[in-house]
């Protein structure tokens, strides 16, 4: 059996790195395994969902590298969930009820009251045909409930291993509302029958949804694929992450200037047994992944080891790939620039910063003439890798500055700011003349 998995956004908003980590788990499982991707715009819910989110969770996934083998929305197949509804309710597991949502809190209410639990008591199943047709006389038009078996659910999670949920202990779900929308839980089923889905792949949110959704696929006639509900994430303060991850836009860090390799090897990685380091390629992480590496616990998103993989990726990064984003930053000084200058980075565009220090023009700020005239006077007449070590040793003999007081006026002249990148890197880079005249207070 091939493996065929899907990924299920609805376009109601920004994809955020909760919904790209259940893209990407079931991206690397099925790659892994050699199998298929699917991605399904679960856009059912016409008022809420809208074309520029669909098109913002299509550049994400592109952006990221999460390509998909099939593509379908779920607005185009509306005529299959109708017909899945015509045969659930000709076999009486499909029923419509008519209380409104005041009557049904109202009733939950008098049930905990009661210390009972607040599961909906099925009155709709005694409605007489008489009574029905009074509340269509009355303009009400009914919801429709799925009939559960009110028996214990169970299946091998690929994450969570053994797996129970008992539907007795839940309400029938709406699956249809009264204004004739189709709730998210029945569409899904159908469309995971009909394109074949072997696993489903999702947050352990929707564990509860499971139990019903496996009933479902029972009345339908099934097959019944196989479940993976991953622990959430939490973030660096171990809270859940749920209330933020609007924050935390894909869309967001790509304008941040993160690497694409290191959000995947992030989101890939986080929770798992595998360390916390930045892949080679997608591929690689798709080829590695394996749920017996996932934990049972939360996955902790710190945004420190975000930080941290990204430059990893920058310091690793090869000429070939950096170069025609040089080239667009207009800071394309060659190969040897680059290898040298990539230790250096956290983000991409840290290398304009870098370009300009080298290539100028930097004001230099000259604290004290006296001390610049110095080390101009024992400046090295070629500039090697070790210059800037021999140079202010040099410095350090004549002026006899040392420690902060030696570095950081040299620092402050050369490139006219307090921080920065590794001096020993720069100096050979910068070459003699700029160094020259920048010592002498000039703008080079
Ligand atoms: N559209 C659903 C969601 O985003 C899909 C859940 C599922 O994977 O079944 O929560």
């Amino acid at each position: 059996m091939s493996v065929k998995v899907r990924f299920a956004p609805s376009p109601t908003g920004k994809l955020h790195v909760g919904n790209v980590r259940t893209a990407l788990v079931n991206w690397m499982f099925a790659k892994g395994q050699g199998g298929a991707f699917v991605l399904r715009i679960d856009d059912t819910d016409l008022a809420r969902s809208t074309p520029e989110f669909e098109q913002g969770i299509e550049d994400d996934l592109s952006w990221l590298g999460l390509v998909w083998d099939e593509r379908h929305n779920q607005s185009k197949r509306f005529d299959r969930y109708e017909e899945a509804a015509a045969r659930l309710k000709a076999s009486g597991r499909l029923y419509p009820a008519y209380e409104t949502a005041d009557e049904l809190d109202r009733r939950r209410k008098v049930q905990l009251s009661r210390g009972l639990p607040p599961i909906y008591d099925r009155a709709a199943l005694e409605l007489t045909d008489d009574q029905k047709a009074a509340y269509e006389a009355e303009g009400r038009r009914p919801h429709w409930r799925f009939k559960l078996d009110g028996k214990r659910v169970a299946w091998e999670d690929l994450s969570r291993g053994h797996a129970e949920v008992d539907t007795a202990s839940m309400s029938d779900p709406v699956l249809i509302r009264e204004d004739g929308l189709f709730l998210y839980t029945l569409p899904s089923v159908v469309d995971d029958i009909d394109m074949g889905i072997t696993h489903v792949i999702r947050g352990e949110d929707h564990v509860t949804n499971t139990g019903a959704q496996i009933e479902i696929f029972e009345a339908l006639g099934g097959p019944v694929p196989s479940f993976a509900h991953m622990p959430l994430l939490v973030g660096a303060d171990g809270q859940a992450l749920s209330k933020r991850l609007g924050s935390l836009s894909i869309s967001e860090m790509r304008e941040q200037g993160y690497e694409p390799i290191a959000i995947t090897s992030h989101l890939g990685r986080i929770g798992t047994s595998d360390p916390l380091e930045v892949g080679t390629s997608i591929d690689a992480l798709g080829q590695s992944f394996s749920f017996s590496k996932m934990g049972r616990s939360p996955a902790r998103y710190d945004t420190a080891d975000l930080d941290r993989l990204n430059a990893q990726a920058l310091h690793v990064m090869d000429y070939a790939t950096a170069q025609p984003r040089l080239a667009a930053l207009n800071c394309d000084l060659g190969e040897p620039v680059w290898n040298a200058l990539r230790p250096n980075l956290q983000k991409f565009s840290d290398v304009v910063d870098l370009e300009r220090i080298i290539s100028g023009p930097v004001t230099p700020v000259v604290d004290d003439p006296a001390f610049a005239a110095a080390a101009l006077d024992v400046l090295p007449a070629t500039l090697e890798a070790d210059a800037w070590s021999v140079w202010t040793a040099a410095v350090k003999a004549r002026t006899g500055a040392k420690g902060k007081a030696l570095f950081m006026p040299l620092r402050h002249i050369l490139t006219g700011q307090e921080h920065g990148p590794d001096m020993a890197t720069l100096v050979p880079l910068i070459g003699r003349e700029r160094i020259e005249k920048r010592l002498g207070g000039e703008t080079a």
